[in-house]
């Protein structure tokens, strides 16, 4: 995630190398850096925080530049720290790197055998001694270190022998080169180069480019290519959307490569990586957040509870601003888990606080890197969802649910309640759940909503894991349409809520729990017959013959490792088309 810009041209180099990392700053980040070329040397200025006080620290710097690179840091390895901080050097190389490269350990061990030694903890310092240790031509450096690298990258690279060039190249991390009149660019996105030109070309996979002054050349294994110029038409706003109306839409379509990344992240081998906490050695687990984090929190106590059932631990959720007024009993094999988004969710924060100070073990499941919850806990699983800037959560929710998920599988196998049949099962559907999910994002949700846009109330009702995504699906619909929605567990539906329903009350019924569909579905008649319209979300093995519903979305069944995922999409879609709907 985050930003890059490079800049070879006659303006204030250090100017727009900053105003680009400005107009990225919406994708987020914990740190900036950059790397700027004068007739006699390379200069490398870094620093943790804001843009801006990485342009304080350049004041005192001469202009005379003509090159340079800059990067807007989002941590994945290696804490948030000047040393970590881009742009990162090896000899010959300086690089700025956006991405995850997954085999980093590995190419590491081969290096070091060669004589390398490194000063940071990221993966990307590995992939400037790759390109370094490439003895042949600049180019021939670039193709080798694209065949050894796995994860993904956008790269801009420097070399210290070469005064007037920028290369670069990328997989999976979005790049393009800004094409204008005796300048170049090449950036994170659109947005950088929109106030200087608005011709640009996309960078596919697998080629190299070569920048100058006045020369932009993409070369792929065929030779030089001819690229298409386009014209960008947007606004700078509507660049930092990639195209989406909102960030909403964006932020949800995320979710297919999210989960992508997170199976790259934490599968490794066919196995759990080490990179997913083992908490086997607690007996007493309590997760702790706030809204749809607490949501999330309650997927993982159910997963848990339900098939880690060995009795040796107990898992507690509760909300943040509950807990931490309440009194615990912790023991030596306490442990407490604090979910969020940003890291400076105050209430959760405040818990991380009390656990530490009584030194309870505590774990964060948070995205935000740079933040306090990050800093504070004692064991981070880092979201890896990118940055979220739409105000409801659509994909940090998502990484939560799975991450927690993750947890519970690995549990459950440590302790032998998941045999290894079924975690082989179980990382397969993972595997493939990009596939399952990509069905979802097709099916058109306006007609649901015109139907439910104008309604005062709204219910959901479910049992099992079908409830608890209920308690989602009803936040992120009241959060952003303002209508009044309320989620009950279908069977608790007959002792009083019931009496809320009369002709054209929308109950939306989620069923996909296989043992108690039939009892879920009873409860849905039981709705409708006071008058209620209903809408169903059902697995495909749920039999509605002869059942008069207004609208039905079917979901693939799945494990319910996994299950909450795939029901979740329908319903922040119907919550985004309904708030646009109401304006
Ligand atoms: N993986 C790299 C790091 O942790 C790059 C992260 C980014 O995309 O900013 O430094």
């Amino acid at each position: 995630m985050c930003g890059i810009v490079g800049y070879v041209g006659d303006r204030n180099v250090t100017d727009v190398l900053v105003q680009g990392l400005k107009n990225l700053e919406y994708r987020g980040y914990d740190s900036a850096g950059i790397a700027v070329r004068n007739d006699k040397n390379i200069d490398v200025v870094k620093s943790v925080g804001k843009v801006i006080d990485l342009e304080k620290k350049l004041e005192s710097f001469d202009v005379n530049y003509y090159m340079g690179i800059a990067h807007t840091r989002w941590a994945t390895h290696g804490e948030v720290n000047e040393v970590n901080c881009h742009p990162h050097s090896m000899n010959n190389v300086v690089l700025v790197h956006n991405g995850i490269i997954e085999n980093y350990r590995e190419l590491k061990k081969e290096l070091e055998l060669i004589g390398y030694s490194f000063l940071t903890n990221t993966d990307s310092e590995i992939v400037a001694a790759l390109i370094d240790s490439y003895k042949g031509s600049k180019y021939d450096a670039l193709v080798y270190a694209q065949m050894k690298m796995k994860g993904s990258y956008a790269l801009v690279i420097m070399f210290d022998d070469e005064a007037d060039t920028l290369y670069a190249i990328r997989k999976d991390s979005p790049l393009i080169v800004g094409i204008g009149e005796n300048e170049n660019f090449v950036a994170s996105d659109i947005s950088v180069i929109l106030p200087y030109t608005k011709k640009y070309v996309d960078i596919e996979e697998g080629e190299v480019v070569k920048i100058t002054k006045s020369d932009v050349f993409v070369y792929s294994e065929n030779g030089l290519v001819d690229k298409k110029i386009k014209t960008a038409l947007c606004s700078i706003e509507d660049a930092q959307k990639g195209g989406y109306e909102h960030f909403m839409l964006k932020e949800m379509n995320e979710e297919k490569d999210l989960c992508v990344k997170l199976y790259n992240k934490f599968i490794e081998d066919g196995n759990y990586s080490d990179d997913i906490p083992d908490i086997s050695n607690y007996n007493n687990v309590d997760i702790v957040a706030c809204g749809s984090a607490f949501y999330a929190a309650t997927v993982g106590k159910y997963l848990i509870d339900t098939y880690v059932c060995d009795r040796s631990v107990r898992v507690n959720v509760d909300v943040a601003s509950e807990y931490r007024y309440k009194k615990h009993f912790y023991g030596d094999r306490s442990l407490v888990i604090v979910v969020s988004q940003s890291g400076e969710t105050a209430d959760t924060l405040a818990c991380l606080r009390m656990a530490n100070s009584l030194n309870v073990d505590t774990l964060a499941i948070v995205n935000v890197p740079s933040s306090t919850i990050a800093k504070e806990a004692k064991l981070v699983m880092p979201m890896l969802a990118g940055p979220e800037i739409a105000v409801a959560t659509t994909k940090g929710y998502f990484s939560q649910v799975l991450e927690l998920s993750l947890i519970a599988q690995k549990l459950g196998y440590i302790k032998g309640t998941i045999s290894d049949i079924e975690k082989k099962s179980l990382i397969k559907t993972f595997e493939n759940l990009k596939s399952y999910l990509i069905p979802l994002f097709e099916i058109d949700y306006s007609t649901i909503a015109g139907k439910l846009w104008f309604k005062e109330h709204i219910y959901f009702i479910g049992r099992g894991i079908d409830y608890i995504v209920g308690l989602e699906a009803s936040l992120k619909l009241k959060e952003i349409s303002y209508i009044h929605s309320d989620v009950y567990q279908a069977g608790e539906l007959k002792h009083g809520p019931i009496a809320l329903i009369d002709n054209d009350t929308p109950v939306i019924s989620i069923i996909t729990n296989d043992e108690i569909k039939e009892k879920s579905l009873s409860n849905a008649i039981e709705a409708q017959s006071r008058g209620a319209s209903l809408y169903l979300l059902a697995s495909e093995n749920v039999d509605i013959d002869n059942l008069k519903i207004d609208e039905i979305i079917r979901v693939p069944r799945i494990s319910e490792f996994y299950q909450p995922l795939l029901n979740i999409i329908p319903f922040q879609f119907i919550a985004y088309e309904v708030a646009k709907l109401k304006g």
